[in-house]
């Protein structure tokens, strides 16, 4: 069951990645690809968490190897009302091992998806209004039926048309939160979304909540309202996260009870992090799986 696990001294580690995308959203790894990716990188527990979608569980459990394990989960859009600040600020939930029928879920997946498909229609229509190269054949040949559509797949048609050289730049200058190309959803607030992952038996952990280079971060206390209401662990090692807001979310945490995690955050070839790059304590992947009662951790 276990995998190949990695030696460090006497201490025998599991390499565990729980926050990953796929084609189901904005990554550029298929279900079955990822699964491979995550593979030949030594992971031996993948969590599985496309934005606002669980239409690639299925293929990733098929395309499991033998040792790894597949923590299945989504990263839910949410905003945060909640803190000093009066203005809703854009925040990531990730809900893992929840039951994938519970109908609330559905419902908010499906309104979001349509939600995301028509911004990504008006965002293209602005960007085409004002002489850019990009229409929305190209951009929506990056989407498979029924994935979620976001920015970085207009950044895919920005940098093949050659506007800019990469999805990053394409996001520095084109597609960041205060461009006039940028388009704002109604996601679902914080504290519902962390109540219908409880409702399915999930576990609810705040993803990255001080990725500051996105834009505005809510305030730390924040996570201690959120505890009351179900949430379940926080996403510390992240790769937006400074040495300074992990020790600060490390110590809150610890305080609140909190499961800590650490991943990835991968979206193959749309931003350079590797699978691996940030890990989960074994211990923490523990505890997560001790309180979900959803679906199970699935074994290749
Ligand atoms: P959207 O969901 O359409 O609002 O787009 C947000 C997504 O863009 C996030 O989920 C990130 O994966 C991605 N993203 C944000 N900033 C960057 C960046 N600088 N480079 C690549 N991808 C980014
Ligand atoms: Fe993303
Ligand atoms: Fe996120
Ligand atoms: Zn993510």
């Amino acid at each position: 069951m276990i995998g190949a696990a990695t030696s460090l001294g006497s201490v025998t580690r599991l390499r565990i990645d729980l926050h990953a995308h796929t084609t189901v959203s904005d990554g550029t790894d298929d279900p079955a690809g990822l699964v491979a990716a995550a593979a030949a990188a030594g992971v031996d527990v993948l969590g599985l968490t496309d934005h606002d979608n669980t239409g690639g569980w299925d293929a990733a459990a098929a395309a499991l190897p033998p040792g790894m394990r597949l923590v299945r989960g989504a990263e839910f859009s949410c905003v945060s009302h909640t803190g000093r600040d009066e203005r809703p600020v854009s925040v990531h939930l990730l809900g893992y091992l929840f039951d994938p029928d519970h109908a609330a879920i559905v419902a908010e997946q499906v309104r979001l998806r349509r939600e995301r498909e028509h911004r990504l229609h008006r965002m293209i229509e602005r960007m085409a209004a004002d002489g850019y190269p990009v229409d929305a054949e190209t951009v929506f040949a990056y989407l498979p039926e029924g994935a979620s559509g976001g920015r970085p797949h207009l950044a895919r048609a920005l940098v093949a048309a050659g506007v800019v050289g990469s999805v990053n730049e394409a996001f520095a200058t084109l597609l960041h939160n205060g461009s006039p190309y940028y388009l704002p959803r109604s996601d679902t607030p914080v504290a519902t979304a962390i109540a219908m992952v409880r409702a399915a038996g999930g576990v609810a952990v705040f993803a990255h909540p001080l990725a500051r280079r996105r834009g505005r971060v809510v305030e730390p206390d924040v996570l201690a309202e959120l505890v009351t209401v179900g949430l379940g662990g926080v996403e510390v090692d992240h790769p937006d996260h400074s040495a300074q807001d992990r020790a600060l979310l490390r110590g809150l945490a610890g305080d609140l009870g909190l499961i800590v995690t650490g991943s990835s955050d991968y979206h193959g070839t749309n931003k350079t992090t590797q699978l691996a790059a940030e890990t989960t304590d074994p211990r923490a992947f523990e505890e997560l799986v001790a309180r979900a009662t959803g679906v199970e951790v699935l074994a290749g």
